[in-house]
């Protein structure tokens, strides 16, 4: 896999971020480094950051096509996404369709139980803190952003959830969770940040409601790299394969 010959401006548990030439843009390295209970479980799995910049791109450009503002340019080599330079805002957004996870750890739902509406929530991403769940007060007193830009985030959250559960659902699979992460751009503008992807997803078999996501990993179980690469086979076409370089990743 290429090197990349450019100043770090940032380096994340699973994603490095590159200065470019331009201002305006920044360029974003998928590890294969993947981390789980807080940063207390980690490993490094060849290919699954090449994958899941592959995963990303194509539902980025799902979520451009349906006129959601997000971050991405494009995918410029294997793991390496040329994207739009945002101010992030620390929260990590979570929207849930299914009832799973954490939801079921701290809250008397059912497993597998339908939540319709969606629920949306957020935490802090904040390590020292250990991401606390936040609530729109705390959000405002901490001044982490205003309630206008709350607002926009949860109606910008409800569409992306729309769009990507009826682009999944027509490829086999369910979105059950998953965390957005938003920035500004120099305008101001709210922006899709971040990556979407199984390690940021819960995804299921439509029918038989097997996970192709980290939750293998956080259970301890094989396989996680094969899941990934089975979402890739789901979703993207042959010609998408070719443009995504999906036969050049080692
Ligand atoms: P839960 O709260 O059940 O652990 O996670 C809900 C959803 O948000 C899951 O799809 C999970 O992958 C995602 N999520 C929540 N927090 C984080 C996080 O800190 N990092 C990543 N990568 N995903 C998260």
């Amino acid at each position: 896999m290429s090197e990349i010959n450019k100043e770090l401006i940032y380096a994340g548990k699973a994603k490095d971020v590159y200065k470019t030439d331009k201002d305006d843009e920044v360029l974003i390295k998928f590890r294969d480094d993947i981390t789980a209970l807080d940063g207390g479980k980690k490993e490094t799995l060849s290919k699954k950051g090449a994958l899941n910049a592959v995963i990303s791109s194509k539902l980025f450009e799902i979520l451009v096509e349906a006129g959601v503002r997000t971050q991405y340019v494009d995918l410029v080599a294997p793991a390496q996404m040329l994207t739009k330079s945002l101010k992030m805002i620390p929260l990590e957004v979570i929207c849930r369709n299914i009832a799973a996870g954490s939801l079921l750890r701290k809250y008397p739902f059912e497993e597998k139980q339908e939540l319709n509406p969606p629920i949306i929530s957020f935490d802090y991403k904040n390590d020292e803190y250990h991401d606390p769940m936040l609530n729109d007060s705390i959000i405002l007193a901490l001044g982490i952003a205003t309630q206008e830009t709350l607002d926009e985030i949860r109606e910008m959250t409800l569409k992306i959830n729309e769009t990507l559960s009826k682009f999944l659902k027509e490829h086999g699979l369910l979105l059950v969770d998953f965390k957005l992460e938003y920035g500004l751009d120099n305008e101001g503008n709210l922006v899709l940040g971040d990556e979407i992807s199984p390690d940021t997803t819960r995804l299921w078999d439509v029918d038989t409601l097997e996970n192709f996501d980290k939750d293998i990993f956080r259970k301890g179980e094989e396989g996680v790299v094969e899941a990934y690469k089975t979402v890739v086979d789901l979703i993207l076409t042959d010609e998408e394969k070719e443009k995504f370089y999906v036969n050049q990743i080692e």
